[in-house]
C-alpha cells in the first residue's frame, strides 16, 4: 500500500518503521524538523506511569513498562535504567502506605522485567542516596527503578532505521488538509494521492482535522509542561510531591546537570510554547522546599516546554482520559494523544488498522 504520515514525531516516526518493515510504501510528511516539537521537550523517561495507577489505569501501565524494557534493549546506547528516590514526608498527600502498595502494583505490572524491583527504604538510607535533601519531617521512601532516554537522538535514531527500510522522508513539507479519499494537500507542493494517509500531527491532530472540513470524535487538551535544566549535579533521580499540592516533579539527572520538571498549563494550541517567569519560579520553589542547597535563576542553563496532546472524548469531556485513540474516515486515519514509552505499541495497532 502506499501510505502518506502526516507528523515526523516520535509516533509518526514509529507508525512509518512499522508500516514499512511490513512492506508498505511510506512517505512522511514534516512540516518543520523532525522530532523538533512536543518528543524532544519531554522529560526524558520510558516509564509505566506511576502516577497512572491512582486512576487506576492499569492495562495501560503495563503496556507502558513493557514498552519501557524494550525499548532499553532495543537502543541501548541511547536509554539507560534509571534508579528513582522517592522520599516521604511528614505530612505528604500520599501516605507511606498506599505509596508502598503502588509499588508492589507497579513492580508486578511490569512481569519478568529485567530491571530491578522497587525498595522501601529507612530515612537513613534514602540520606545515604541523596545528602543534600532536607532532613526535616523526612521517614523515609522507596527507589523503584524507570528507563531514562535520549528522546531527540532516539527518535533521530528511529527515522534512520526508517530510512534503511525504505521511508521517504520529506521536511519543511506543511499538510494544509487531507481528504477521506486519499488525497493531501500540501503547502509547498501538488496535491498527492495514497491508499491511506495518517494523521500523527500530536498536539495538532484535530486542528488538520478541523482545516479539512471533517469534525473529530475526540478533542485535545492543550496542556503546557515545562522543565529547567540548572547547573548543579544531581546525584540521584527524584520523584516529590509539590509542596501543598497533589502534583509531582522530577528532578533527574541530565548530561550532568540537574533536569527539573515538569509543570501544567493549559494553553491554546496557537500560544508560545515556552516556559514562563511563573513557571519557573514554580519549580524553583519546588526544588528549594526539598534542598539544603537552594537553586537560583542565575543557576538556569536552559528552559524548555511541549504541549501534551491529551485525550478526551468530545461528546463528553469530563471522561476518563485514555492514552490514545483512533478515527477512521475513508482513508484517512487519525491518531489522538500517544505518549513516547508506548509509540511503538501505538505503531502496531495503526498497522492493524490499516491492513
Ligand atoms: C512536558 C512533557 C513531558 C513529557 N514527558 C514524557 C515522558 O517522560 N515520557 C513519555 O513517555 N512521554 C512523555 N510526554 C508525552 C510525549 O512526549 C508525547 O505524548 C509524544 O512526544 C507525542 O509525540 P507525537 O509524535 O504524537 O507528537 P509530536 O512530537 O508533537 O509530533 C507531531 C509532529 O507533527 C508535525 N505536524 C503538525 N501539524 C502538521 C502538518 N499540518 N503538516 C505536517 N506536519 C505537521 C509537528 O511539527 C510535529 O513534529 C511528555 C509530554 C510533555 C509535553
Amino acid at each position: 500500500m502506499r501510505i502518506a504520515v502526516i507528523g515526523g514525531g516520535i509516533n509518526g516516526l514509529c507508525s512509518a518503521w512499522r508500516l514499512a518493515q511490513g512492506g508498505d510504501h511510506v512517505t512522511v510528511f514534516e512540516r518543520g524538523r523532525l522530532m523538533d516539537a512536543t518528543s524532544s521537550a519531554s522529560s526524558k523517561l520510558l516509564h509505566g506511569g506511576l502516577r497512572y495507577l491512582e486512576t487506576g489505569q492499569f492495562l495501560l501501565v503495563r503496556e507502558a513498562l513493557r514498552e519501557r524494557d524494550a525499548w532499553i534493549n532495543r537502543a541501548p546506547q541511547l536509554t539507560r535504567p534509571l534508579p528513582i528516590l522517592l522520599p516521604i514526608y511528614r505530612g505528604s498527600r500520599r501516605p507511606r502506605w498506599m505509596i508502598g502498595l503502588g509499588m508492589k502494583l507497579y513492580d508486578m505490572l511490569a512481569g519478568k522485567s529485567a530491571l530491578p524491583k522497587s525498595e522501601s527504604l529507612s530515612k537513613a538510607q534514602v540520606m545515604a542516596f541523596m545528602p543534600l535533601l532536607k532532613t526535616e519531617s523526612l521517614l523515609g521512601g522507596f527507589r523503584y527503578y524507570d528507563g531514562q532516554m535520549d528522546d531527540r537522538q532516539l527518535g533521530l535514531w528511529v527515522a534512520e532505521q526508517c530510512r534503511q527500510a525504505g521511508v521517504v522522508i520529506n521536511e519543511d513539507a506543511p499538510v494544509v488538509a487531507a481528504s477521506p479519499e486519499g488525497t493531501l494537500t500540501l503547502a509547498k507542493s501538488r496535491p498527492m494521492s495514497f491508499d491511506c494517509i495518517l494523521n500523527v500531527a500530536g498536539p495538532w491532530a484535530e486542528k488538520l482535522l478541523s482545516d479539512s472540513g471533517i469534525k473529530a470524535r475526540y478533542g485535545l487538551d492543550v496542556v503546557r509542561g515545562s522543565h529547567l535544566i540548572v547547573e548543579r549535579a544531581c546525584r540521584h533521580a527524584l520523584l516529590l510531591e509539590v509542596p501543598g499540592g497533589k502534583r509531582i516533579f522530577f528532578v533527574l539527572p541530565w548530561q550532568g546537570r540537574s533536569l527539573i520538571g515538569t509543570t501544567e498549563v493549559r494553553q491554546p494550541l496557537e500560544a508560545p510554547i515556552v516556559c514562563s517567569n511563573e513557571e519557573i519560579d514554580y519549580l524553583i520553589e519546588a526544588y528549594n522546599h526539598f534542598h539544603s542547597q537552594p537553586i537560583a535563576r542565575a543557576d538556569i542553563v536552559e528552559t524548555f516546554a511541549g504541549i501534551r496532546p491529551l485525550v478526551k472524548s468530545a461528546s463528553d469531556p469530563s471522561k476518563a482520559r485514555r492514552d490514545y485513540a483512533f478515527q477512521r474516515n475513508g482513508r484517512l486515519l487519525t491518531v489522538f494523544g500517544g505518549k513516547w514509552t508506548t509509540s511503538l505499541a501505538l505503531a502496531e495497532k495503526l498497522k492493524r488498522k490499516v491492513h
